[in-house]
């Protein structure tokens, strides 16, 4: 599919090339930390990343950032490897940070010998202080100059373990008086006693961010290194630590910045994902409400509609909120050309059809598309008691009322017409039985005159001795803010919808149901897109509602 125009880092990209960059040279990486799964906000980066390798040919590495044991764990690694793929991309080289450990210690070392960095221990409140403010100079610490042969030992024995998590860091000696704060002697290396998901306890000391990003794409050949605004600023930091080690016969990496995407009614940092799972505010870290991509894979989501939505949501310069309604548009778009047309009840009150034979069953044809000429039909059993939505019926209603009400008729969507005579009612006054008679010339499809009769309104129905039961689940926002997480005053928590899940235990479905697996999408007609849970169970039936049919948040 071409594109018909660039976006800003395409550009950037493209400029390069017109400049006499060797396009053979290009490649780029998606750098994950392994310390929860991906949401809607990594998607962004993984389309834009893979999207440049897919249009200029070029090689993307899937590089783990994985240098903090303390939040890093391997079942996230295997969650961002299977989310990624099931996206749609393939990454060139599967690295990680980790395996250039070495490497960044040698570097360090190097650095120490040439007097361009020491090993400090005083608090960290104490290092805060001397740093200085955006518009005070800093102050050297009394360890600013130590000599190389005492910042050699002291270093090794960090490495080799002598010394309590906290209580030795290792800094680059660059300049305490810099405009730029993060120039005033950055920390490389801190010591975390944890054993890591890679590693093992083979390290007690780990390179910090800014040390391991830059060098490790200097070690992969990244060509464009693209990261979010926040790190405009360590872009001066990412240079110099590349000036440090840099060999002119390589490339040299850089570093562009490109805005974060938020999403409106939701959070998307993944520490706060993580509370949410961890309150047991949502199920998982796969709950449908959740913005990762595993919860919209369950939720119904597909491939092709985060993608979409990729797409037009497009890469800024400036930090701006998307709607959700956007995404929602992008799947109901998808869903629309693909998902199969089935019934389902959720609110079921038994219709009985007086003249119809008792005990005959039909089968009639569904179409499953209509989008979709291809698609086929199915099989719709069809019998003299059905079950349609309570709200499709009214004993009276006035004439905006386009469905069921006795004396006026309707469609049973692929079936017939039929008319309301009586209804049944139980000691309480609440309808248990709607009685109609059928046009039994009216049957959808059959080519009688009656067959295509216009009527007001078309109904979904199920045959009550053919249905299957399942539990159907409906989702709300996760959130009643806009933006739960801006507000200085409250924590997002504080906005957390009560009523964002609503299980519904007994739905009708339509026997075709039954043999529904994860991957089919559905169309239950006049209610929404539905996909099968993975909590389903061949007696327990579960379905998740994607999204409904029309733009329901409309303002
Ligand atoms: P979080 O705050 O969610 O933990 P992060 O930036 O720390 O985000 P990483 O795992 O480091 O998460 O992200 C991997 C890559 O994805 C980085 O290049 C990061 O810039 C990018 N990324 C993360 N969140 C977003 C977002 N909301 N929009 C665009 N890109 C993002
Ligand atoms: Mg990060
Ligand atoms: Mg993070």
């Amino acid at each position: 599919e071409e594109k018909d125009s660039l976006n800003f880092i395409e550009q950037i990209i493209a400029d390069d090339l017109a400049a006499g960059f060797s396009p053979d040279k290009l490649r780029f990486r998606f750098p994950p930390e392994p310390n929860g799964y991906l949401h809607i906000g990594h998607a962004a980066s993984i389309c834009l990343n893979f999207g440049l390798g897919e249009m200029h040919n070029a090689p993307v590495n899937l590089r783990f950032d994985d240098t903090n044991p303390s939040k890093e764990e391997q079942e996230y690694v295997d969650a961002i490897k299977r989310d990624i793929q099931w996206l749609g991309f393939q990454w060139a080289t599967e690295c990680y940070s980790s395996d250039y450990f070495q490497q960044l210690y040698d570097w360090a070392v190097q650095l120490i010998k040439e007097g361009k960095a020491y090993v400090d221990q005083q608090s960290a409140e104490a290092m805060a202080t001397q740093k200085g403010t955006p518009t005070t100079p800093g102050v050297a610490g009394p360890f600013r100059d130590r000599s190389v042969e005492e910042n050699l030992d002291l270093f090794e024995r960090m490495k080799a373990g002598e010394f309590e998590q906290g209580s030795y860091v290792l800094r680059a000696k660059i300049d305490m008086a810099s405009s730029n704060m993060l120039m005033r002697d950055p920390l490389l290396y801190r010591i975390v006693r944890k054993a890591h998901h890679r590693t093992g306890t083979e390290w007690c000391i780990y390179p910090m961010y800014d040390w391991a990003h830059g060098e490790s794409d200097y070690v992969e050949q990244i060509s464009h290194s693209l990261c979010t605004l926040e790190f405009k600023m360590h872009r001066e930091l990412y240079d110099w630590f590349l000036d440090q080690i840099y060999d002119p016969a390589k490339l040299r990496p850089k570093q562009r910045e490109f805005a974060r995407r938020n999403l409106s009614y939701t959070v998307m940092s993944k520490r706060k994902l993580l509370e949410l799972v961890q309150t047991k505010t949502v199920s998982g870290w796969d709950d449908p409400r959740m913005p990762t991509i595993s919860g919209l894979r369950r939720r119904g989501y597909t491939p092709d509609s985060i993608r979409k939505f990729s797409d037009l949501s497009g890469i800024s310069k400036r930090d701006s909120v998307t709607d959700v309604s956007l995404l929602e548009y992008c799947i109901r778009e998808d869903l629309n050309k693909t998902a199969t047309r089935v019934m389902g009840v959720l609110d079921p009150v038994k219709l009985v059809i007086t003249n119809y034979p008792a005990g005959k069953t039909e089968i009639l044809s569904a179409e499953n598309n209509p989008e979709d000429p291809n698609s086929g039909t199915h099989d719709l059993p069809f019998s003299g008691e059905l079950y349609i939505e309570r709200e499709d019926f009214k004993e009276e209603a006035g004439s905006k009322f386009f469905r069921l009400t006795l004396g006026n008729e309707v469609r049973l969507k692929s079936a017939y017409i039929i008319k309301g005579e009586s209804v049944v009612k139980d000691a309480a006054g609440n309808i248990t039985e709607i009685h109609c008679t059928a046009d039994l010339d009216s049957k959808s499809g059959s080519g009688t005159e009656a067959s295509i009769r216009k009527v007001k309104g078309t109904l979904h129905w199920v045959s009550i001795q053919h249905a299957i039961k399942a539990e159907v689940r409906e989702y709300d926002r996760l959130f009643l803010d806009e933006a739960p997480d801006s507000h200085e005053d409250k924590n997002f928590m504080e906005f957390v919808n009560p009523d964002s899940l609503k299980i519904i235990k007994e739905a009708y479905l339509e026997p075709f149901l039954k043999d529904a697996t994860l991957d089919d999408k559905f169309q239950f007609q006049r209610l929404g897109y539905f996909t099968l849970d993975k909590d389903s169970t061949a007696e327990n039936l579960v379905f998740n509602k994607t999204v409904g049919l029309r733009d329901s948040w409309a303002k």
